[in-house]
This record gives structure tokens, sequence and C-alpha cells, in this order.
């Protein structure tokens, strides 16, 4: 559950009309827009908002630790405005749909210390791909083992 503008209204953040419709168009949950994305629908809220302002609003609130920045690879990088809940993504190899979940169990249960070449590992990401229920049914039966 995602409460940007909760958030950056508690930490007293600057919020112009510009700004504002960002952090409204990053709201919610399972959002992993790229920057054009928001630039899309920031424009369609409020069309006299600029490249530029988009952008820069972005990168603050990537420094602040408000949104993350989810990077796969091949891929645009994404904005995520879930920063405060540790969390997985899941991810459709075919529309790109990204959903965040939650795995259960310590995530740095599967890699013993002889794996973790003297590292202190800090944080964990993984990322599960396949297609999702839209993808998958448009797919044809594909005969096992034919991979
Ligand atoms: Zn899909
Ligand atoms: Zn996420």
């Amino acid at each position: 559950m995602s409460d940007l503008l909760e958030r950056l209204r508690r930490r007293g953040w600057r919020m112009t009309a510009q700004r504002r419709v960002v952090a409204e168009v990053l709201d919610g949950e399972h959002v992993h827009l790229t920057a054009d994305e928001v630039l899309a629908r920031a424009t369609a809220r409020l069309p006299e908002i600029s490249r530029a302002t988009v952008y820069n609003t972005l990168g603050e609130l990537v420094s602040l630790g408000e949104v993350v920045e989810v990077s796969s690879v091949g891929r645009a990088k994404r904005y995520d405005p879930n920063a405060h809940s540790a969390h997985q993504h899941l991810v459709c190899a075919g529309c790109g749909t990204v959903r965040d979940v939650h795995p259960e169990g310590d995530p740095l249960a599967g890699l013993p210390e002889a794996e973790r070449f003297g590292f202190t590992v800090t944080a964990v990401e993984v990322t599960y791909r396949g297609l999702c229920p839209v993808c998958g049914a448009e797919e044809n039966p594909v005969e096992a083992g034919d991979a």
C-alpha cells in the first residue's frame, strides 16, 4: 500500500501544482511507471506541466527515499512508490506488468555463508518472471518440453 502523498505532506515536501501531479500519478498500489509514462499521465492531468519538472521531481523523490528506482535488464527504469515495505517483483515478460510480492521467510536463507564471499549483505532483490494471466491466455497452448 502506497501513501506517497501522505508521506510527502508529513515531511513538509514543497507541493506546487506540478509537483503534486507527479506525486499523484505515482501514488497507489503496484505502481511501477517509467519516466515517460509518468510524463504522459501527468500531462493528461496538467497539460502545461514540463518534462523537466517531471524528471526533476522524480529525481528528487528518489533521493528523498520516497520512491525507489526499479531497474530491469533491457527495459526502461521504473519508479516505485512502495519505498518503505520490503518487497520483490513479479514481472510479465509479455506486457511488462509489475506486481509487488512478499515472499515468505528470510530472503538470505538460500545463500549459504560460503556463497557470500565475505560480503555483508544489506539488501536482496528478486525478480520473478513469467506471463501474467492476460498474456498467458493469449499464448497458444504450447507442447510441453518444446521450450
Ligand atoms: Zn502480461
Ligand atoms: Zn514494487
